[in-house]
């Protein structure tokens, strides 16, 4: 019986090997055209360039700020110099307000003086004025323990929190994947049942229950600033949103988050009875509250008569977080679209499909600008309407796992498409390229494609330190892209995108239950 099934085993393995191959054999690769896409991403890139402008000139991008405007129009006249088509910024519906930053300055004055490494959260408003004054530490358990304060917190600068626990790290900073993890992740997770809610989870729900009601209670009373530490050390600061977007959404109370060294300093002289004073200032500027969101897009136009008005498209998102200047989250993503569309320009390729580049809006709060360029180009959840472009999509690819190369694809559940990526991956192995798992990612912006049974997919990439140092830090800056990753990325993208613009037919679709809502995950 056991010999049995082992014999059936392997005759199954070896019939998905000699499936596989035929498939793969299927494909028609131009191998000339690989050798001349391989020596102009990797012999003549552009991409730090492009990424000196984005990143160091331009600068953070939060969704539909003055900022990202003037980034935006940049890219489209860099994409008009290049000579691509119908470049534009491409509205998709409303966004709300968005938010910038003028002005940030805090010390501690006594009993020293100390500057404070520290940036204002996002969607809050300025201080009023040069805020002067002693610390005052609060560290509510419940609601109840502030009632002794009211009436006393006008105008003051608090500490929510007490000192933060700061292990000393043996780990490395930054990780590329081993072979190891990637023939782990080609075979399937275990099959399970969802995990239920652990005692930690409903911790963190209970707590941030607590803090909304502080927050509410502290913006009630005219407090001056609430002071956070920041997630991170060794002085970078992870910091995020303190406040909505939403046209009439209320207003909250000022709010800085702080070098976590530098808060445990304060936390700790407070807490032996010595007064600390602060100074902090914060200038931000709030924009209309109904503002338009806009993607980028251009294109390389198809040639081929019956093909031409199928669509191609590779992309990441424009709009940044405003700690850093947005390099590997995505300032990378759009360079390596950029550069992929480059390359194949400057080759004078005549792609037979239309190959579309997209720069998506709003994705950190949650695929904003991707989810209605889906609505308006492709599929209406609401009105369960398919648009005409919703047969032509061939494929979307996307790069938004910070600055690593490009170490395969994940294919989304689509058994179809995994023999066609083995078969362009294969003559590309030697750049590391060379998994192709059937299972989804989540977090990136191919989530409003696949969702709606459109093939999109997500590069698996080299971390580096996107986990443990720029996902959403003021360390995500230009010092911290990897350069040869990225080459090497925009390579192996301008090869993908070539490949789907080229073959005779889309690549297949999986099936998807238009009905159902697709699950929703978190965000990169
Ligand atoms: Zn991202």
């Amino acid at each position: 019986m056991k010999k049995n099934l082992t014999v059936r085993s392997l005759m199954i393995v070896i019939l998905l090997v000699l499936f596989s191959i035929q498939a793969g054999a299927q494909e028609k690769l131009d191998l000339q055209m690989l050798d001349r896409i391989r020596t102009e991403g990797l012999m003549n890139s552009k991409i730090t360039d492009f990424l000196i402008y984005l990143c160091d000139i331009y600068g953070p991008r939060l969704p539909d700020s003055p900022q990202y405007v003037k980034a935006g129009e940049w890219v489209v006249a860099r994409a008009k110099e290049l000579g691509l088509a119908n470049a534009a910024m491409e509205p998709y519906g409303t966004f709300g307000r968005s938010w910038e930053l003028l002005k940030y300055y805090a010390a501690m004055t006594s009993p020293q003086y100390m500057p404070i490494i520290g940036y204002p959260k996002a969607w809050t408003p300025g201080t009023d004025g040069v805020l002067k004054g002693q610390a005052v530490l609060l560290q509510p358990k419940t609601l109840a323990d502030l009632d002794k304060y009211k009436g006393k917190l006008k105008g003051a600068i608090v500490l929510l929190q007490g000192e933060q626990d700061l292990p000393i790290s043996f780990d490395p900073m930054a990780s590329r994947l081993l072979d190891s993890d990637l023939e782990k992740l080609v075979l399937a997770p275990e099959p399970g049942a969802r995990r239920p809610m652990t005692p930690q989870m409903q911790d963190m729900a209970a707590r941030q229950q607590l803090q909304q009601a502080v927050n509410k209670f502290l913006k009630e009373e005219g407090v001056g600033v609430i002071i956070e530490p920041g997630r991170g050390k060794d002085g970078t600061v992870f910091v995020s949103s303190g406040g909505s977007r939403a046209k009439g959404a209320e207003m909250p109370a000022p709010a800085i988050v702080i070098a976590v060294e530098h808060y445990n300093r304060i936390v700790r002289i407070l807490q032996k009875d010595v007064p600390v004073e602060l100074e902090v200032e914060v200038q931000a500027r709030f924009t209309a509250d109904d503002l338009p969101g806009t993607n980028i897009v251009a294109e390389l136009p198809g040639a081929d008569p019956k093909l031409k008005s199928e669509l191609v498209m590779l992309g990441g998102h424009f709009d940044t977080w405003h700690g850093g200047t947005g390099a590997t989250d995505d300032g990378a993503g759009c360079a390596v679209a950029f550069e992929a569309v480059r390359i194949l320009k400057a080759l004078g390729v005549q792609p037979r499909r239309t190959i579309r580049m997209a720069m998506w809006d709003a994705e950190e709060q949650g695929f904003v600008g991707s989810r209605g360029y889906v609505t308006n180009h492709f599929y209406d959840r609401t009105k369960k309407e398919k648009k005409p472009e919703y047969d032509k999509l061939s494929a979307y690819f996307n790069f938004d796992n910070g600055s690593g190369k490009i170490r395969g694809i994940y294919a989304q559940s689509n058994s179809a498409v995994v023999p066609i990526f083995q078969a362009w991956l294969e003559p590309i192995k030697d750049l590391g390229a060379a998994t192709v798992t059937l299972r989804n990612t989540g977090g990136t912006d191919h989530l409003p494609f696949d969702g709606v049974g459109l093939p999109g997919f997500q590069f698996i990439q080299d971390t580096l330190e996107y986990g443990t140092l720029t996902h959403h830090s003021t360390m995500d800056v230009y010092d911290h892209l990897s350069r040869t990753d990225l080459i090497q990325a925009a390579t192996v993208m301008a090869w993908f995108v070539y490949n789907a613009a080229m073959r005779d037919q889309k690549l297949p679709r999986k099936f998807v239950d238009l009905n159902v809502p697709p699950p929703t995950r978190g965000r990169n």
